[in-house]
């Protein structure tokens, strides 16, 4: 569908029957298309990339860069087959090119280094190799690809008719980049601005120290920015930036407030505090006991990231005690 005039969003399914959409983005210029991100390696999703831009009027051919906003599977996935239909050249920040290899080709050292991290912050050691094994599902459902262009903070996209800034967004993934047409207002946010949800922030052997705090950071940046239309990755396209960026900033807020508050009766490592804490799944509230193995690893990984957030911030102390991080409120 041509959302505004030479923006086109193609809807691309998850694989297994997961009920969710990536949103693909073909821009038009007068040099050619720009597409940003396209989705997971699978004959359904590449299928249906290529009926939506039947849909369109458009073809394979027409596209001349693959813009990834990250190196996430349901971003980045078929961009490998892509770039052979099209003829297209791949564009990633560097940041998450360097994440290629170790995520997603040999993904034995970051698994043993995840499995170390969640044994250091309390992890019981049966549930931290159950993480393990979980973490790889994505892995199968892409064809990892080597950028022909890497681009930093402050390059520019063009296709002569949109000018896409790099914006470095760093939280979601090390080297999430945002799109941003100044002249036009137009922001493509892949998964760090989405209006119906909140993207996974967690601490991961290749995240740095403080992924929350850089996410924050992230949103403030954003926060800067003129934008008349915002496209994500997911869900629907929105305008209001500032609301939305004011209400994930709230949501996160009362997130940091219910962990001091688990910290309250004495010290805890980060696996004691996500068993403290409420969870989300589908709407409804349940136990960290209820959760999968998969969400699981997603949550402990998340509530690292905010106490390193609360302890950077000086809210919170940490200490190293038997080979453990223990936190404590201050
Ligand atoms: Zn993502
Ligand atoms: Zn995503």
């Amino acid at each position: 569908m041509e959302i505004v005039t030479g923006v086109h969003q193609l809807r691309i399914p998850f694989p297994e029957g997961i009920d969710r959409l990536t949103n693909a983005y073909v821009i038009e210029g007068s040099r050619g298309c720009i597409l940003v991100d396209c989705g997971w390696d699978t004959s359904e999703a590449i299928w249906a990339f290529r009926e939506e831009l039947r849909i369109e009027r458009m073809s394979f051919e027409d596209i001349n860069w693959i813009v990834l906003t990250h190196a996430h599977p349901d971003h980045f996935g078929m961009a490998a087959k892509l770039r052979e239909l099209c003829g297209a050249r791949v564009v990633m920040h560097r940041a998450d090119a360097d994440l290629m290899h170790s995520r997603y080709a040999d993904l034995r050292d970051v698994a043993t280094a995840l499995e170390a991290m969640l044994l250091s912050h309390g992890v019981p050691s049966s549930e931290a190799a159950e993480m393990r094994e979980a973490s790889g599902w994505g892995a199968q459902y892409v064809t990892t690809v080597e950028p022909d262009v890497v681009v930093d903070e402050g390059d520019v996209v063009s296709n002569g008719t949109f000018q896409l800034d790099v914006l470095h967004t760093p939280g979601h993934t090390p080297g999430h980049m945002c799109l941003y047409d100044s002249r036009k207002r137009r922001l493509f946010t892949g998964d760090t601005v989405l209006f119906d949800a909140i993207p996974h922030i967690g601490v991961a052997p290749e995240s740095g120290y403080d992924p929350a705090g850089d996410y924050i950071s992230s949103l403030e940046r954003i926060n800067e920015k003129s934008v008349s239309f915002v496209f994500p990755g997911h869900g629907p396209v929105f305008n209001g930036l500032g609301i939305r960026l004011t209400e994930i900033l709230r949501v996160l807020d009362v997130r940091q407030r219910q962990i001091l508050k688990v910290l309250d009766d004495g010290l805890k490592d980060a696996y004691q505090v996500s068993c403290g804490l409420p969870w989300t799944i589908d709407g409804s509230e349940v136990a960290y006991a209820d959760l999968g193995p998969r969400e699981r690893r997603i949550g402990v990984c998340e509530i690292i990231a905010w106490l390193r957030r609360l302890n950077s911030t000086g809210e919170i102390g940490a200490l190293e005690q038997d080979g453990k991080t223990i936190y404590l409120a201050k």
